[in-house]
């Protein structure tokens, strides 16, 4: 990257007061680059990288027996890992397991949550939502011979491209069987108030689960506190288990009896799997909705992910994220809205309603990330035209956050990215 600013001394002083500087070290940066991409897929650790390293020679010397002689057995890795995950979130051991990846536990969990009765028979959703979410909803509904034009009931975005809460609760009628949100919109970044949707969903009947893939590692949660029927998450984005990682999902205890139509064999009751009986008996809790061996290997590097955030503590993440955030809104209020056209700031101005990454919005969104990218900052391209910055808490500071604005306002003055024009790729 090329600095040619010089770095404020308020915003040096502020990398010195870090209280987590030090865990910036533990992550692989790429050479030369200001990586503002974590809410994509997170850096890998020296800690993710260890744990990692460790299974794979379990595997070496152990072989077969690495299932139950691993430093960390693999028979029971889910459950502890799902142990260690859920002090993330306000659950109990056994409410959260490390499980599969997002897109197959939407479609187990909501195959055992969404049980329409009567004229209770709709799922509502936004139209903001991460398109694989409601692939998998529609695909829930017509599973059980619902139309999903007429049952999938979609939350609308107002004017400002923003949902309100105010209007999903709205929504929410005798019709409604389940209530299905992402805590923080991946592309705006807006973060939705889990605690009065769930609270409100719950005075009407309704369940409520929630896919909390950009929120999981960068804030904190609270489900248990806040009655959520159920939840899932990826573990490669803030929570930087690596790419394609294994995923996670919380199941309330008042739910463990519940039926999980997407059975298999790693859903069993632990003490009688291995007696392969053609009944299938349930794991007592949340490990009911496993269904296959876990890819060890994808789950092996999420261990040492997790050690570090608890290490750094969800709070001190969330507090530094939004002092992150803060400063990069502000940077952008100050330096690049008023002098160059085009630009809109797209994420809450309120940082109790954000979550950890900034969006902003301009026609020319493909070429300026590009200008960026040459100049050695990693920002994600949402088509058609936002561009997505997330200073990560644990391995992003305070210059850096200052770098990106400065670079972002010299190419938008000397026109750097016009060069760019008519290139589009395919993974950003
Ligand atoms: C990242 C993300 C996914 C990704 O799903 P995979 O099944 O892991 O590919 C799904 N939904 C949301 C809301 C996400 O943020």
């Amino acid at each position: 990257m090329s600095v040619r600013n010089q770095i404020p001394a308020g915003i040096l002083s502020l990398d010195l007061k870090d209280e987590l500087s030090g865990f910036r070290n533990r992550f692989y940066i790429p050479q030369n680059t200001i990586y503002m991409d974590g809410n994509s897929l997170g850096l890998l650790s020296v800690d993710s990288e260890e744990s990692l390293l460790r299974v794979l020679d379990e595997w070496k010397k152990l072989a077969i027996k690495g299932w139950t002689e691993g430093k960390r057995p693999w028979f029971w890795f889910a459950e502890e890992i799902g142990t260690m995950a859920s002090k993330l979130v306000g659950a109990d051991p056994g409410e959260v397991i490390m499980s599969g990846s997002t897109t197959v536990n939407i479609h187990a969990l909501i195959s055992s949550f969404f049980t329409p009765e009567g004229e209770r028979n709709k799922i509502l959703a936004d139209e903001l939502n991460f398109p694989s979410d409601l692939y998998a909803l529609k695909g829930q509904l017509m599973l059980k011979g619902f139309d999903p034009d007429k049952h999938l009931v979609l939350a609308k975005a107002g004017e400002k491209g923003l949902l309100d809460e105010k209007s999903i609760i709205e929504l929410m009628t005798d019709e409604t069987a389940l209530v299905f949100l992402p805590s923080v919109l991946y592309h705006t970044g807006q973060l939705l108030d889990i605690k009065m949707l769930t609270e409100e969903a719950a005075k009407r009947g309704i369940l409520t689960g929630f896919d909390c893939s950009h929120s999981a590692g960068a804030i904190p949660h609270r489900f248990n506190e806040w009655g959520v029927d159920f939840a899932l998450w990826c573990s490669y984005k803030y929570l930087n288990g690596g790419p394609g990682s294994t995923a996670f999902f919380y199941v309330n205890k008042k739910h463990f009896g519940k039926e999980p139509f997407l059975a298999g064999w790693f859903g069993c009751n632990k003490e009688k799997q291995f007696d392969m009986l053609n009944e299938f008996i349930p794991s007592p809790d949340a490990g009911r909705w496993q269904i296959s061996s876990p890819a060890i290997l994808s789950s092996a590097p999420v261990e040492g992910a997790l050690k570090i955030t608890l290490e750094a503590g969800i709070d001190r993440i969330r507090k530094k994220s939004v002092q992150l955030t803060t400063l990069l809104a502000k940077m952008i209020n100050e330096r690049i809205i008023p002098h160059y056209q085009g630009f809109r700031l797209i994420t809450p101005t309120d940082p109790s309603k954000r979550g950890g990454h900034i969006a902003i919005e301009h026609p020319d969104a493909a070429m300026i990330t590009e200008a960026l990218k040459a100049r050695g900052v990693i920002p994600d391209l949402r088509p058609p035209s936002i561009i997505r910055i997330a200073p990560v808490a644990l391995y992003n500071s305070f210059s850096e956050v200052w770098k990106v604005v400065d670079i972002l306002a010299e190419i938008m003055k000397n026109n750097e990215y016009v060069k760019f024009r008519g290139q589009r790729r395919t993974v950003t």
